[in-house]
């Protein structure tokens, strides 16, 4: 069973995806962090990610590791960047090198890897669309903006990460936006995916509301 979950920047979509998984016991993988990974290998480096020429060319250099256990660890070379993956710096050029052609094709082969012998939720911008077109299930997940920074900034401040709200929601419009107008697989809500609006939502609603779904049919 594959179960897809597309939707915009810091909606809820991967906490119903692990959620899901956990209930399902089924597998969880966080797309979104591949690509932030690579992200986070071309600050390391010095790489300028506006710059595709050289993101490409670093590409041969970066090993991902997956594990799609709970919780999800990734490693990135040997080391585990599980948090630092999550770093405001990473966020704010995460979309640029996710805009790169090639680098979405090998992320999306080490994506079609993990569906090949498992059932798993993956969570991301093109799983429904492009990565498993032929998923059992496809959710879009969406809220509003100034929810969605909101609920990020308190994420971040309760680990301890200093952030102006400000700055969280220009950042998350600035991936909507580069998300959603890209040349290369651009977030669209597929018209079989169902539409999980969570502004006004709960945690456990959302969840419920999911499920519904899954075990109806
Ligand atoms: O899901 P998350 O917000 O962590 O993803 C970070 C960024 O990675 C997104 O803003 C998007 O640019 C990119 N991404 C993508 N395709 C995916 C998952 C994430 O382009 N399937």
């Amino acid at each position: 069973m594959i179960i897809a979950i597309d939707g915009h920047s810091s909606c809820g979509k991967s906490t119903i995806a692990r959620a899901l998984a956990r209930r399902l016991n089924i597998s969880y993988v966080d797309s979104g962090a591949m690509y932030r990974a690579v992200a986070l290998f071309c600050l390391k480096k010095g790489i300028d990610p506006m710059d595709p020429v050289h993101v490409v060319q670093a590409l041969p250099g970066i090993h991902l590791k997956i594990l799609p256990s709970l919780p999800v660890r990734i490693e990135l070379n040997g080391e585990d960047v599980t948090d630092e993956i999550r770093n405001p710096e990473v966020s704010k050029w995460v979309s640029e090198v996710a805009a790169i052609s090639e680098v979405r094709r090998e992320m999306v082969r080490l994506q079609r890897e993990f569906g090949h012998n498992n059932s798993l939720v993956m969570d991301g911008r093109d799983i429904g669309s492009v990565v498993f077109p032929e998923a059992d299930f496809k959710f879009f997940v969406t809220a509003e903006p100034e929810i969605r920074a909101r609920r990020r900034y308190r994420e971040l401040q309760e680990k301890g990460i200093q952030v102006d709200y400000d700055e969280i929601l220009s950042n998350l419009l600035h991936r909507d936006h580069l998300d959603s107008t890209r040349s290369d697989s651009p977030l669209v809500q597929t018209k079989e995916a169902i539409l999980i609006d969570t502004s006004h939502l709960g945690f456990e609603e959302q969840l419920q509301l999911v499920l519904q779904y899954i075990q109806k049919s």
